[in-house]
């Protein structure tokens, strides 16, 4: 009990941090602990099994909103939102954009081919409403993460010149392991030989398959589940694609995918992008896509 009693007085009175952080999600919290250490205390706000499509924060989280000295940005959806709310709250906070220097790929438009006879059917028009956007999935490619790293690197040094050889030196760590992770992915992907097409659920994972030259093809159709319509004809196109898994991901439902996997006979494997341990993640899905496990 004395002990339990002494390590909280240490820690509230001597160990403080110098820095209080604020991230959007997850992955991010990974990266800002690996080059912030003990120096950075950190704060989610994209809890896990929620997308940061949707999120709203709860008022608990608002008050930590109202002590952070740094808003970890990374262009998720819900910062649009929320981000004025979290300056007018917080007017000393300085809002960090992560996702600077990073070339955003532009959100795969799924449903995009269409047969003559639908488009005959008056199914056309479609098109028109499909969303043009970027792809906010960044941090699933090892290159974007090293950029991430050193955005981090960059804002804490700037926050906190004194740590700065510290903050160096867990950058150094942090991209060797971002290295690691990527020439494992590599290395597992290297015995892929026929198809480089995987199918996921929704579109999380663009950047990554741009990285290692394979092709996602999604299910949601701008952000919705498909219509029986829209369904079968993403049943063909999976066959003829001969897809070896079909990826969900906790923070969405996967009644579709499981149709999907049931008819095509392949198996649902569920794995967050939004994962705290994102090279274990990457490692994953590269396994099953190359029919690992
Ligand atoms: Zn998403």
């Amino acid at each position: 009990m004395k002990k339990i009693l002494l390590i909280s007085l240490l820690s509230t009175t001597y160990i403080f941090s110098n820095i209080n952080a604020v991230v959007s999600i997850l992955p991010q919290e990974t990266f800002v602990k690996a080059i912030g250490g003990d120096k950075v205390d950190v704060t989610l706000m994209v809890r896990p099994g929620n997308s940061p499509h949707t999120y709203e924060p709860k008022p608990s989280q608002m008050i930590e909103i109202a002590k952070a000295d740094l808003y970890f940005a990374i262009d998720v959806e819900f910062e649009n939102v929320w981000l004025p709310k979290f300056k007018n709250l917080n007017s000393n906070m300085q809002v960090i954009d992560l996702a600077d220097n990073i070339t955003k790929l532009q959100i795969q438009k799924a449903q995009k081919k269409k047969s003559k006879s639908e488009e005959h059917a008056g199914h056309a028009h479609h098109d028109a409403h499909d969303h043009e956007g970027d792809d906010p999935h960044i941090w699933t490619a090892p290159a974007n993460v090293k950029i991430i790293a050193q955005n981090i690197y960059d804002a804490l040094v700037k926050n906190d010149a004194k740590n700065s050889d510290y903050y160096k030196k867990n950058l150094e760590i942090f991209l060797a392991s971002v290295d690691k992770t990527d020439k494992q992915v590599s290395h597992i992907l290297s015995t892929l030989q026929e198809s480089r097409r995987f199918m996921v659920f929704h579109p999380s994972w663009g950047y990554f398959a741009k990285a290692y030259n394979l092709e996602q093809i999604a299910v949601e159709v701008e952000g919705k589940e498909p219509k029986p319509k829209e369904l079968i004809h993403l049943l063909k196109e999976a066959k003829e694609e001969k897809v070896n898994a079909i990826f969900t991901q906790p923070e969405f439902s996967d009644t579709i995918a499981k149709i999907i996997a049931k008819e095509l006979q392949i198996p649902v494997v569920k794995v967050s992008p939004l994962s705290s341990n994102w090279s274990q993640t990457l490692i994953k899905i590269a396994n099953t896509i190359a029919g690992n496990n």
